[in-house]
Formats: C-alpha cells, structure tokens, sequence
C-alpha cells in the first residue's frame, strides 16, 4: 500500500523513524526496536539512510522487514549526494525487487571534501525524484524545512525550490524538527499561498537529553523557543526527569497540532520505542476523537 493513499484518510495518522546500525553488529537490536514499535499500531515506519556502506544496504532490509513480517507500511529513505547515479539507480531496483512501494527522496548533506555538483551525481531530490518515478510507480515523500533549509539565506528562495521539487513528482512532505509550533503554521501558510498542495507531516522530534538537544540543534539549526529552554535548564542535569519533560514538551505539541486541524504527524522515535510508547499513551484517547 502507498502511504499517500494511508495519509488520505479522513482520520489521525502518526508514524514513527527508525534508523540503521552503523555496523552489522548492531542489526539486530535495531530490527527488536521495530519490532516494539510495530506494536504500537503507526501508520507507518520509516528507514533513515546513511551515507554508503553497510548502513544504505540496512536501510532496504530493515524497511523490507518492518513490511513483510510486521506488515506495518514502510518508507525507505534514499539520499543522493553522497553516491553516484549508477549507484543510485542499483539502489531503487532493489527497493522495487524487495515490494518497497515507499521512498523518501533526499539529497542527504554534501560530504566533505567533495566536489559537488559532479555530473555523475544527482545534484538536487528534485533530480532524484524523476529519476525514482522511471523506475516504477512509487509513492515518493521529500523533506521540507519550516525554518528555512541552512543552505539558503532566504526562506522565499527555498519555498520557491519546495514548489519545483513538489511538482516533480512528489506525494507529501515531512517537516524537519522544530520545537515552537507557530513556525510551522507560518510555514504551512506560506506554502500554501506558494501551491504546495500535498499532504505535510510535521516532524516532531521528542527530546530527552541535554546531549541530544545539543546534537539535534547541529544536525538542524532549529531554534528552541525559551519554554524549553528552561525545561532544560531546570531538568537536563536529571536524566529520569529530563526524559519525562521532553516526552511532555513533545506530547503537547502534537496535541497543539492535532487541536488545529493537523491529521498526519511524524515522530522522530529514533530507535527508542519506550519514548514511543510514552507519547502513544499520552494520546490513547485524543487520536480516536
Ligand atoms: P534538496 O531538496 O535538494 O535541497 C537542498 C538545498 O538545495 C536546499 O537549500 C534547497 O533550497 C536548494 N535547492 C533545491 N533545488 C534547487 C535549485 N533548483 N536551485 C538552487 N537551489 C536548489 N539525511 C540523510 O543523510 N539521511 C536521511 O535518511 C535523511 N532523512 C531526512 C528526513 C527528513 C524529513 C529531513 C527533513 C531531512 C533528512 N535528511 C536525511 C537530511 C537531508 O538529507 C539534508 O537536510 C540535506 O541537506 C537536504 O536534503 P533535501 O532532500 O532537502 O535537498
């Protein structure tokens, strides 16, 4: 089944992420991760994918698994920059052989030392958007970035690039993180006004470290808004208590979101389906109304 048609729904969805081991080694405590968030009932589960080695070949089996043996839908994700076209395409036949109907086209960050763009490389997801439609009839997502993606200095230039990404062939979109909801209705309105029609899940990311707040500002240059700011003043040198904050912080923002009209929702769990859990049971009864 294609999530788009899931998304299309006329009820509440939320879906959770998974990411793979860096190593072999590690596979298998991954898959048991799967295996418990599956049974929190998402409406789907994507796969994150590395850049190169193991961890793109982990990507394609791991989504494969969470389709066929725990018959949860599944979303491979698939970046481009780091691996050439030949690559690339090698990569989408096997997600087509193994039954993935779902993909997530990314770019993925430009590795270091690199000279990009290559004409042997996909240089933008738009390029690798068409690419995947040739290869068969998928249901393909693309990421967003309601604060702006770090490359552009204008947020107009990066809409503006949204709307040729979208109408090269793009089913819905996923949000990166953020952590003040207001950003993202500014955002969804502006799309909006831009044409941007396709459903968008926004990402919400819970939160319950200081570290991770730390590596999570590195990886997406979002801005934490001063409420959670002192939660993790207060709370970030008690582990216990920190995880329970930010598993509230992030509940009461996907309550905010459902109460104004969101339907679609997309946890960035990371491997932790006690996390998951957590927020699941925070909203038992609120995503049944
Ligand atoms: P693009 O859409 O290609 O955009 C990249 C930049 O180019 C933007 O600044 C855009 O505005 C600009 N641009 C686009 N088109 C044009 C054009 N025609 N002319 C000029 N400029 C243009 N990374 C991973 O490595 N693995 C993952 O699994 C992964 N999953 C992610 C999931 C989500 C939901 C999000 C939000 C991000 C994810 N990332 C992942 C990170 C992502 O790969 C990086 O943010 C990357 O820097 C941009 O990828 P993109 O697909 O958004 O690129």
């Amino acid at each position: 089944m294609k999530i788009i048609d899931r998304l299309n729904e006329d009820r509440i969805h939320i879906s959770f992420e998974i990411f793979p081991p860096k190593t072999d080694e590690g596979f298998d405590s991954v898959i048991a991760a799967a295996d418990e968030m599956a049974k929190l009932n998402p409406a789907f589960i994507s796969v994150t994918y590395g850049a190169g080695g193991g961890t793109s070949k982990n990507t394609a089996r791991i989504a494969s698994h969470i389709k066929d043996e725990l018959h949860v839908l599944s979303l491979a994700h698939l970046t481009c920059a780091s691996s050439t076209k030949e690559e690339v395409r090698y990569v989408i036949e096997n997600l087509k052989s193994l039954g993935i109907e779902n993909i997530l086209a990314l770019r993925g960050d430009i590795p270091a030392n690199m000279t990009f763009p290559d004409e042997n490389r996909f240089q933008y997801a738009s390029e690798l958007v068409q690419e995947i439609k040739k290869h068969g009839d998928f249901c393909i997502g693309a990421a967003c970035y309601p604060e702006g993606h770090v490359e552009n200095e204008h947020k107009a230039d990066d809409i503006r690039y949204l709307k040729q990404k979208v109408d090269s062939g793009v089913d819905f979109l996923t949000t990166q993180m953020f952590f003040d909801n207001d950003i993202h209705y500014n955002f969804l309105y502006r799309i909006r006004e831009a044409g941007i029609t396709v459903p968008v899940l926004p990402g919400i990311m819970p939160i319950t470290s200081a570290s991770q707040m730390k590596r999570s500002q590195e990886l997406s240059g979002t801005v934490f808004p001063r409420r959670f700011l002192a939660i993790l003043d207060r709370f970030g040198g008690a582990p216990a208590a920190m995880k329970q904050a930010g598993i509230a912080y992030a509940t009461d923002q996907i309550i905010d979101l459902l109460a104004n009209g969101v339907k679609n929702i997309h946890i960035y769990t990371m491997n932790r389906p006690d996390v998951a859990a957590a927020i699941m049971n925070n909203l038992s009864e609120i995503i049944n109304v």
